[in-house]
């Protein structure tokens, strides 16, 4: 029941420290092993449970910093949440020098694709503005190999049915896919069938 008993890259540790963070929580305990394994994982947590920096450190444990090309991918219901997950994956992964950048509506699409094209190793965003970065190529998903869907149930509830599944149909077919939500409601469940592999399912 501790961080250093996760595997983890010792630079990855460092940030987990640096943030402030001594424990694990539960879904911590539970989820980053197998997100770090490259397993598929539903993960049925309220917020507060500590479910950022469980998808965060199964990232950036498994990014190849040589490679400055988007390798995850973290869709997120709002605006304020992506710009909220980005920092959280930039601190935990300072010492590993991660490159991330929040895709959101409401910002310059210019911009947007001046940083892009300069490369990131992680993209957070909302389904909107990400799929658009993607449908004009901005964003490569030629070397997306992890897929996050935070706060799923509550990005379905907003209408983004179309656009998870369309984002979906972008990326690599072998792509590692990891679904928080603090409830399952059918439309859910129906992402999970269609597009995950033999997902691990754990309840917090
Ligand atoms: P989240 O569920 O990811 O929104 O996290 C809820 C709050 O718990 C945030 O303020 C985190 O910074 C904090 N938190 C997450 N994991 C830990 C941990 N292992 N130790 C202390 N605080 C944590």
């Amino acid at each position: 029941d501790s961080f250093d008993a996760m595997g983890l890259q010792e630079n990855l540790l460092r940030g987990i420290y640096a943030y402030g963070f001594e424990k694990p929580s539960a879904i911590q305990q539970r989820g980053i092993v197998p997100f770090t394994k490259g397993l598929d994982v539903i993960q049925q947590a309220q917020s507060g449970t500590g479910k950022t920096a469980t998808f965060c450190s199964g990232v950036l444990q498994q990014l190849d910093y040589n490679v400055v090309e988007c390798q995850a991918l973290v869709l997120a219901p709002t605006r304020e949440l992506a710009q909220q997950i980005e920092k959280v994956m930039r601190a935990l992964g300072d010492y590993l020098g991660v490159k991330v950048h929040a895709c959101v509506g409401g910002t310059s699409v210019r911009e947007d694709q001046r940083i892009l094209s300069a490369g990131v190793h992680v993209v957070v965003g909302t389904p909107g503005r990400v799929f658009d970065m993607l449908r004009r190529q901005s964003l490569r998903s030629d070397y997306i190999k992890m897929f996050v869907l935070d706060e799923a149930d509550e990005m379905l509830s907003r209408g983004f049915k179309d656009q998870i599944y369309d984002i979906f149909q972008l990326l690599p077919p072998k792509v590692q896919v990891g679904v928080f939500s603090a409830t399952m409601p059918p439309e859910a469940l129906e992402i999970t069938r269609k597009f995950m592999n033999k997902p691990v399912r754990i309840l917090v």
